[in-house]
C-alpha cells in the first residue's frame, strides 16, 4: 500500500458514523461497565453473541474499542482484531491463547526482553517448554527443532533491538507442515509489513508505538485473519479478562489519523540520520533493515514496502559501552528513554541489553534511535555533538 492510499484509508476507518444523523467527525468516548437490556430475550440474545464486537458488559469491550479494532484489522489486513491493556499483554495473551501445559514454543533469540522473560517463568511454570531459534534460521534447522508437541511459532521482525530482519513467510510454511502456529510481533512493520500475505496466523501489534504516535497511551493489538483462530482468541481474552480503556482507544483512534504522514516523514528522515551515521568513522555499522548492513536485509526487500524509523547503531570496539552511554546522556534533541513510535525522537543505549542463548547479535557497544519529527539538521548536529562526547569519553 502506498503512503497515500494509507492517508487516504486513516482518514476513513473506525469512525462509525451514525446512519445519516448529523454527527461530529469522530467518535465520542464511550465509557462504560453495565449495559442495560430492554428485555430479557434482548439479554438471552447478546449473551450468546461473544465472538462478535456486540456491547454485553464493559469489560468485554464498547463502542470506542469496537472502532479501533475495526481500524487495526485494516491496517493489518487481517479479519477481526482484539485490543488489549499493553503491547506486553498482546504477546502475552496470544501466546497464552494458543499454547498449553505440554506444549512447546519457538522464539528468536533476538526477542523483545519481556517476551523472552514471559517465556522463561510464567510459561515454564504452566508446563509449557521454549526453544530459542537464530532469528536468522534457515527453514531446515527450523525444522530440526520442531517436536510432535510445537504448538506455536513465534517471531519478531526485525528484532527491536538487534533488527535481525526474519524470513517470515519460510518460519510459517515449516510451522504449518507440523500444525503450528505463527505468530508474529509485527510492532515496527505496521502496515509495512503486511503479516497476513506472509503465511502468519496471528499479529501483534503494540500501538502504544506509532498508532498511538504521542507517548501518551498504552495499547496493544491481537489481529487474526481466520475464523477458528478468532474464536480461540476472544476466548481467551474473555476469561482472563483482557481490556483496553475506551479512553486510551480513542487516542490511538486519533493517532491513527496523522499516523501515515507521520510515518512517511520519519522513515524517511530515519533514512537520512542512518545513512549519515554510515559515513562517520566512529560507526561500525548501523542496522537499519532498508541498508545492506542489517542482517536478513534481502528478506526486508523481498516482503516490506517501506521502512518505519527505528534503527540501531554499533559502535567500534574502540568506544566503551560506558563512553556510549555518555553519549546518549549528552544529547538533547534526542530524549534518553525507552519505548519509540512517537513524535519525537529518542535514543537508548542496548549494548548488552538483550539475552542471546543461541545466536550472536551484532557485538560491539551500541545505541538504538527512534527518529521523530524535528528537522533532520536538527537531528545531525545533536549527534555530531554527542559524537564529541564519545570520542572524548573513550580518549
Ligand atoms: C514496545 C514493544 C512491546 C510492548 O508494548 P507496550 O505497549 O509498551 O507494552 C512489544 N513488542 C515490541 C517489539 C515492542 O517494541
Amino acid at each position: 500500500m502506498s503512503w497515500s492510499d494509507l492517508n487516504g484509508r486513516l482518514a476513513q476507518i473506525g469512525r462509525g458514523h451514525a446512519h445519516g444523523e448529523p454527527h461530529f467527525v469522530n467518535p465520542s468516548v464511550a465509557r462504560g461497565s453495565t449495559v442495560l437490556f430492554e428485555s430479557m430475550e434482548a439479554m438471552r440474545a447478546r449473551s450468546a453473541q461473544r465472538y462478535e464486537h456486540q456491547l454485553i458488559y464493559g469489560a468485554m469491550g464498547g463502542p470506542t474499542q469496537a472502532l479501533l479494532e475495526e481500524a487495526i484489522a485494516v491496517i493489518e489486513g487481517g479479519a477481526h482484531t482484539q485490543v488489549v491493556s499493553s503491547g506486553l499483554a498482546a504477546c502475552t495473551t496470544a501466546l497464552l491463547s494458543f499454547l498449553g501445559a505440554g506444549g512447546h514454543c519457538l522464539v528468536p533469540d533476538s526477542v523483545y526482553g519481556p517476551t523472552r522473560r514471559f517465556c522463561d517463568t510464567m510459561l515454564r511454570r504452566l508446563g509449557v517448554e521454549t526453544t530459542y531459534y537464530d532469528p536468522l534460521i534457515d527453514a531446515a534447522s527450523l525444522r530440526a527443532l520442531m517436536r510432535p508437541t510445537t504448538q506455536v511459532v513465534f517471531a519478531e521482525s526485525p528484532g527491536s533491538h538487534s533488527f535481525e530482519v526474519q524470513d517470515v513467510p519460510s518460519l510459517a510454511r515449516v510451522a504449518h507442515e507440523h500444525g503450528a502456529k505463527l505468530i508474529l510481533d509485527n510492532t515496527w512493520g505496521i502496515h509495512v509489513f503486511q503479516p497476513f500475505r506472509h503465511g502468519v496466523d496471528v499479529s501483534i501489534q503494540a500501538l502504544t508505538k506509532y498508532p498511538a504516535g504521542h507517548s501518551d497511551a498504552i495499547v496493544g493489538a491481537i489481529t487474526v485473519a481466520d475464523e477458528v483462530d478468532w474464536v480461540t482468541l476472544r476466548d481467551s481474552v474473555v476469561q482472563m479478562g483482557q481490556f483496553a480503556s475506551p479512553d486510551d482507544c480513542w487516542l490511538v483512534l486519533r493517532g491513527l489519523r496523522t499516523m501515515g504522514i507521520r510515518l512517511e516523514q520519519q522513515s524517511r528522515a530515519a533514512l537520512e540520520v542512518a545513512s549519515w551515521l554510515r559515513e562517520r568513522p566512529e560507526v561500525a555499522r548501523v542496522l537499519h533493515p532498508a541498508l545492506p548492513d542489517c542482517p536478513g536485509h534481502e528478506y526486508f526487500l523481498r516482503d516490506f514496502s517501506g521502512a518505519t524509523s527505528l534503527f540501531g547503531v554499533v559502535f567500534h570496539e574502540r568506544y566503551t559501552a560506558s563512553a556510549v552511554e555518555d553519549m546518549a546522556g549528552a544529547l538533547g534533541v534526542f530524549g534518553l528513554g525507552a519505548s519509540w513510535g512517537g513524535y519525537e525522537s529518542l535514543v537508548l543505549p542496548t549494548t548488552g541489553t538483550i539475552t542471546r542463548t543461541v545466536s550472536r547479535a551484532e557485538s560491539g557497544p551500541a545505541l538504538r534511535l527512534h527518529v521523530g519529527l524535528e528537522p533532520v539538521p536538527s537531528l545531525l548536529a545533536d549527534l555530531e555533538g554527542g559524537l564529541a562526547v564519545l570520542r572524548e569519553a573513550s580518549s
